[in-house]
C-alpha cells in the first residue's frame, strides 16, 4: 500500500523521498501518521473500500475484481448448473467481462451515463480489448482519471445495477 506515495526517482539510485516528513527520510511514526490521514491508499481501497456506494455494492465489487462472482463460465467450469449465454443480449456465453464491460446491454446502459453525466474522458469503443474485469476496473479507476473518487463509486453503481439486472433474469 505505502508504494503510492513512495517517488522513485529514476536519476538518484535507490532513493526514495518520502513526502509525509519535513526530511523526506521514512519513519513508522510518519507511516502510520499517513494512514491516518488517508494518504495511503491500496489500489482496492481506491477501487472499492473509499468509494460512496452501499456495502453490498463494495463486497459485490471485491469479489467481481477478484473473477470470484458466480457467472456461467465459472459455474461451468465447475460442471455446476448455469444459465450458459447472458442473459441480457442472450447472444454470448456470460463471464465477468462480458457481463461487466462487453455485453451490447451493458456498452448502451454506459453509453448512456455517460451522456447523462458528461463524461467525455470516457470512451467505451475500445473497452473489448480489455481482456480482464480488474484490468477493466483499474482503467476505469486510475491515477489519471478525473474525479477518481466519484468515477470508481460510478463504476461500482453501473456494474451492481447490471449485476441486479442480470440476476432478476436468471432467479
Ligand atoms: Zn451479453
Amino acid at each position: 500500500a505505502l508504494v503510492n506515495d513512495v517517488h522513485l526517482d529514476a536519476l538518484s539510485e535507490d532513493t526514495i523521498v518520502w513526502k509525509h516528513t519535513t526530511s523526506g527520510h521514512y519513519t513508522a511514526a510518519s507511516a502510520y501518521k499517513a494512514q491516518f490521514l488517508g494518504l495511503v491508499l491500496s489500489p482496492m481501497d481506491q477501487m472499492v473500500w473509499k468509494t460512496w456506494a452501499p456495502p453490498k455494492a463494495k463486497f459485490f465489487t471485491w469479489l467481481a475484481i477478484q473473477d470470484r462472482i458466480w457467472t456461467a463460465d465459472r459455474l461451468q467450469k465447475c460442471g455446476w448448473p448455469n444459465c450458459g449465454l447472458c442473459t441480457l443480449c442472450k447472444r454470448e456465453q456470460e463471464s465477468g467481462p462480458h457481463l461487466f464491460f462487453k455485453c451490447r446491454f451493458t456498452i448502451r446502459l454506459w453509453n448512456l451515463v455517460i451522456a447523462k453525466f458528461g463524461l467525455h474522458h470516457m470512451d467505451t469503443s475500445m473497452w473489448h480489448l480489455e481482456s480482464s474485469v480488474k484490468e477493466w476496473w483499474t482503467n476505469r479507476t486510475s491515477a489519471g482519471v478525473p474525479n477518481r473518487k466519484a468515477m470508481a463509486s460510478l463504476t461500482m453503481l453501473v456494474s451492481w445495477t447490471i449485476w441486479n439486472e442480470r440476476n432478476a433474469r436468471v432467479f
